[in-house]
């Protein structure tokens, strides 16, 4: 096991906040070789590094998880997020951010995740969307195993007729006719919405002019799915900015008429944001 001193640490989470917890494969390289390590033992390593991106106020539980993806070769932290005052079932899990920072970032295939606890079931379930789940190594501090050892007699998207999967899902080539950022239409395109056909993402631009995105994953076991405000909510906090301090500009939540369902949900977690700021609703 690979231990980072307090110094190098500090050196690494520079980089991860600069970087929006997306390691490329480049400072990959570099940092397996300051360490003297292989890429997995560095994906463990950073767990600590990752953890520093939680924000538990009701548990003070810090989780931290680096995926890999095999197409880039680039790493992605993720961190839990939690929502004094709201449902516990809002939350975001340290899996689910990495997976949707990954996925947000130009990610297409996870093939393997290091969490420095081991997964609940809730994420297990997470992952078992995804299009690398059959091929899905997790790093644990207990040893490394596969999704099926860990989600055997698995429930998943085969079950409801669904022949897509996170990651790999078709991108739709609808015109957006809505005064929104050209990148959040793009994202609004990515949606990995089988369930409800919800197209939907959101938006968060911060005062100093930086702008973060989130999509719709959907789950075949619903209560998994992760909404498009907790991944732009996530992707914030992995920026370093804390929920309640950071200086937001606008957010924006787009969805598709009839089929919309996220407005209440999404206006529940911005209360956990300084301020009290309207939510700048569309639907398409
Ligand atoms: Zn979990």
């Amino acid at each position: 096991m690979v231990i980072i001193d307090s110094k190098t640490e500090e050196y690494i989470y520079d980089i991860a906040k600069q970087s929006n917890g997306v390691f490329a494969s480049s400072v990959v390289s570099e940092l397996t070789k300051k360490l003297n390590c292989d890429r997995e033992q560095l994906q463990q390593a950073l767990l600590v590094v990752a953890a520093k991106f939680s924000q538990a106020p009701i548990s003070s539980f810090f989780v931290g998880a680096v995926a890999f993806d095999k197409i880039t070769g680039n790493l992605y932290l993720g961190a839990n997020l939690e929502f004094k005052h709201q449902a516990l079932s809002l939350v975001v899990h340290a899996e689910q951010a990495a997976i949707n920072n990954a996925w947000v970032n130009g990610a297409h295939e996870i093939t393997s995740i290091a969490i420095n606890a081991a997964p609940c079931g809730f994420c297990r379930q997470f992952m078992n969307e995804l299009s690398s789940a059959g091929n899905l190594s997790i790093l644990l501090p207990t040893g490394k195993y596969t999704l099926s050892e860990l989600l055997p007699c698995d429930f998943g998207p085969g079950d409801l007729g669904n022949a897509s999967s996170l990651m790999a899902n078709d991108v739709s080539d609808i015109d957006i006719d809505l005064p929104i950022s050209e990148a959040l239409k793009q994202h609004l395109r990515y949606a990995y919405v089988p369930y409800t056909q919800n197209l939907s993402a959101a938006e968060l631009v911060l005062k100093d002019g930086r702008a973060f995105y989130g999509r719709y994953a959907e789950n075949a076991a619903y209560s998994p799915s992760l909404s498009p405000m907790n991944s732009v909510l996530s992707q914030l906090a992995l920026a370093g900015e804390a929920l309640n301090e950071a200086d937001v500009e606008r957010i924006t939540l787009v969805e598709k008429a009839g089929n919309e369902n996220q407005k209440s949900v999404a206006q529940a977690v911005m209360t956990s944001l300084k301020g009290n700021l309207p939510l700048i609703h569309h639907v398409f």
